[in-house]
């Protein structure tokens, strides 16, 4: 029960990202009184430090191709130049413009706004600041911060964060890392018309996607121009007179004159400061908080979900995953979950990628030898006359007689764009026939998809 000076809730929602704004928004739609606590800014890491400013630079990046294109489609434009300074304080009037309207929804929502930094007092009430809350249900969404490495000099660098407030463009650039946001910060500012260096600890980067995928983005980045250093480890930074950074690599090799250096090795869990020992969660042995496929953590009326359970760090995961445990805990819906298989995601690279469903590495691993492949790799119409030309690679994995499609992976001009409605399809279980039976929409890209032979 709660005391006097405690205040009480159906749900309260520990973080105000992706995930906690969505459970809160369900619950309070079915009438429940809810709260979310934020230590930063409302909207968490995709609004502030993620998709949303990320995906900004992408246009911007994108524009730099464009403006080179409508020269050969006789247009007389010359490029003069790129002020990072307008472009990052455009985007990030832009987002505050959602922080502010958050507010203003949350307040029409009826849901309580409680700023500051969370940590469990017992398994039933929050300590924010010093006020303790209690609530019926807690639901765990702290997302998620950027690692960097122990090695001496590693502060000199900075990550996906710090990448977001610089007030200039780094013109010497070197990203360590494999993952999607590494090849996509590298992507955009080189197209930016920084001098990028990326740095990897194998020989590829997108290690788990289709290695058609992978392979040609690579291809892709180094004919752009991206220097692209594989089987490469840094194992010091020195900062020079001239405040450059030097790398110093495992291998005896050195980087120099590089003025940026950003780390993108993945992301931990924001489990440190919430004191989950004292409500008794258990943690994976990762340090992201075990959870079942209900979300439920084994703590009884305490949840986590989103990127601190380590499952698939998206946004929409996070937004799906909580809709979802709002409408089991208070819509009579007691069997509701997300379902994380068929998930469709997309780098922001140059070009983007689009992918839903098994690699074929994963479908051949999963189902031997009842998988065809159907392929394609082309020069899309819009690049036809273009002197930097963008190739558009397509791939649909099928399995058994019937053909179910159970991966379709593609990267070129407009794959983000293209994916969402083929991934309506697979997730409904279409074949192979089913696309062929779509008359396909002409000249497109997205037409390969429905006519693969
Ligand atoms: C550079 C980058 C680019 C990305 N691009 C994409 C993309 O294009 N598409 C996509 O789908 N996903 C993208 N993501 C991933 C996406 O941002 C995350 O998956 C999503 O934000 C996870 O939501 P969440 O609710 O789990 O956590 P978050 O959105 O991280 O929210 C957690 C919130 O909790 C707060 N918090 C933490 N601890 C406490 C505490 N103790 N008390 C109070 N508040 C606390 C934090 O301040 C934060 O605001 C990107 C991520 C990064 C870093």
């Amino acid at each position: 029960m709660a005391n006097n000076m405690t205040q009480h809730y159906d749900l309260i929602a520990i973080g105000a990202g992706s995930g906690g704004l969505s459970v809160a928004e369900r619950a309070a739609m079915y009438g429940k009184k809810c709260a979310v606590i934020e230590s930063g800014k409302l909207g968490g890491t995709c609004v502030n430090v993620g998709c949303v400013p990320k995906k900004i630079m992408w246009n911007a990046a994108t524009l730099y191709h464009a403006v080179q294109d409508a020269k050969d489609y006789g247009f007389d434009v010359e490029y003069k130049g790129f002020d990072w300074h307008t472009l990052v304080t455009k985007r990030e009037n832009y987002i505050t413009g959602i922080n502010n309207w958050y507010e203003t929804y949350l307040s029409d929502s009826n849901i309580d706004f409680i700023a500051g930094h969370a940590a469990f007092h017992d398994a039933k009430t929050l300590n924010v600041e010093g006020k303790l809350y209690t609530s019926d249900h807690i639901v765990i969404t702290p997302g998620g911060y950027p690692d960097i490495p122990d090695i001496t000099g590693a502060e000199l660098g900075i990550t996906s964060d710090g990448f977001f407030a610089l007030a200039q463009q780094p013109m010497r650039v070197a990203v360590v890392g494999s993952g999607y946001i590494a090849v996509e910060l590298a992507g955009l500012l080189n197209c930016l018309g920084s001098d990028v260096t990326m740095l990897l600890r194998k020989e590829h980067f997108l290690g788990n996607f289709d290695a058609m995928l992978r392979e040609s983005l690579m291809e892709s980045m180094l004919e752009d121009g991206v220097n692209i250093l594989s089987r490469t480890e840094i194992a010091s930074i020195s900062k020079e007179d001239n405040d450059t950074l030097t790398l110093h690599t495992q291998n005896g090799h050195c980087i120099e004159d590089v003025d940026c250096l950003i780390w993108a090795i993945g992301r931990k869990p924001n489990i440190e400061h919430l004191a989950l020992d004292k409500a008794g969660i258990a943690l994976n042995p990762d340090n992201t908080i075990k959870v079942d496929k209900y979300e439920n953590t084994n703590v009884s009326n305490i949840y986590a979900l989103g990127d601190v359970t380590g499952k698939v760090a998206l946004t929409p995961v996070a937004i799906a995953s909580a809709r979802r445990l709002a409408d089991r805990l208070f819509n009579h819906q007691s069997q509701c979950h997300l379902q994380y298989s068929n998930i469709p995601s997309v780098v922001f690279s140059h070009p983007p990628i689009a992918t839903v469903g098994l690699s074929e590495h994963e479908a051949r691993e999963k189902h031997g030898s009842g998988v065809k492949i159907y392929q394609s790799r082309f020069t899309p119409m819009s690049h036809a006359f273009t002197q930097h030309k963008v190739m558009t690679a397509m791939k649909l994995i099928v399995v058994g007689a019937q053909e179910k499609v159970v991966g379709c992976h593609i990267i070129g001009p407009g794959a983000d764009e293209m994916l969402q409605g083929f991934a309506v399809a697979i997730k409904m279980g279409a074949t192979k026939k089913d696309f062929d039976k779509t008359v396909a929409i002409h000249p497109s890209s997205a037409e390969e998809l429905v006519t693969m032979r």
